[in-house]
């Protein structure tokens, strides 16, 4: 077995980019690679590509917070897996030089599964933040967000996602309300009568908006959104601007 750690592309400490980023590491830990970054190029690098990852992906996808419980079990992997991969390698784990305290030891033949594992990590937690139409997580149990609705009214682009029992709405070139006027989201549960729901919501200046929907999508028929005086309304006065019928 070499005494060489490096691997093919460069420095044995790049696996550590991922977890660096993601805020994986202890203080400790993170000091240390902080002083090794300083030093590495190859990391650096490394650091950099991920970075801009995690720092131009939330941007892109509309931002909700992400479900504690959804990171607890992203780390829960992370740290089986990592467990492992450490029972393992041992063996094929020599070092010649001194290292950081705690430094966990992959062997080099393990090190880029169990970096692609992070970078699994990163890309769940990073779609927990932004929760987007589409978002699929594996596992019995894991909440699903799928998307009940999409559709274009004018030049609006619209689509209704659910998550467990709780919708969203996303909205592009949606035009402002009325001066002095927000968005309502009502619900047609098939009685004949809308139903309003708490849900008032006004759009950015660029058109769009990200709604989530209070109350249980559970039933509805449609969904249906006026524009309303400011603190709502409990009968629509005006025609919707949306209508949404989840599939
Ligand atoms: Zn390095």
């Amino acid at each position: 077995m070499s005494e060489s750690r490096a691997m093919p592309s460069g420095c044995h400490r790049g696996i550590d980019a991922g977890a660096y980023v993601l805020r994986a590491l202890s203080d400790e830990e993170s000091r240390f690679y902080v002083t090794h970054l300083a030093e590495c190029d190859h990391c650096r690098a490394e650091v950099d590509d991920l970075r801009l990852v995690v720092d131009t992906l939330p941007i892109a996808a509309p931002q909700t917070p992400p479900p504690a419980a959804l990171r607890r079990r992203i780390m829960a992997v992370v740290d089986a897996e990592a467990e492992l991969l450490l029972a393992a390698g041992p063996a094929a784990d020599r070092l010649s030089a001194p290292q950081a305290p705690r430094r966990r030891r992959l062997p080099a033949a393990l090190a880029n599964p169990w970096r692609s594992a992070l970078a699994g990590a990163l890309a769940c937690a990073l779609l927990g933040v932004g929760v987007v139409g589409g978002l699929i997580m594996e596992g019995s149990g894991a909440e699903q967000t799928k998307t009940l609705a999409a559709w274009a009214t004018g030049p609006a682009k619209a689509q209704l996602t659910q998550t467990g029992d709780s919708a969203s709405l996303q909205l592009s070139d949606m035009p402002s309300p009325p001066e002095g006027r927000v968005y309502q989201v009502w619900f047609d549960r098939g009685d004949g009568q809308l139903h309003p729901t708490r849900t008032l919501f006004n759009v950015r200046s660029d058109g769009r908006a990200k709604v989530a929907i209070e109350e249980s999508v559970a039933g509805v028929e449609r969904i249906l959104v006026t524009a309303e005086k400011s603190g709502g309304a409990l009968a629509p006065s005006t025609d919707p601007v949306i209508t949404a019928t989840p599939a």
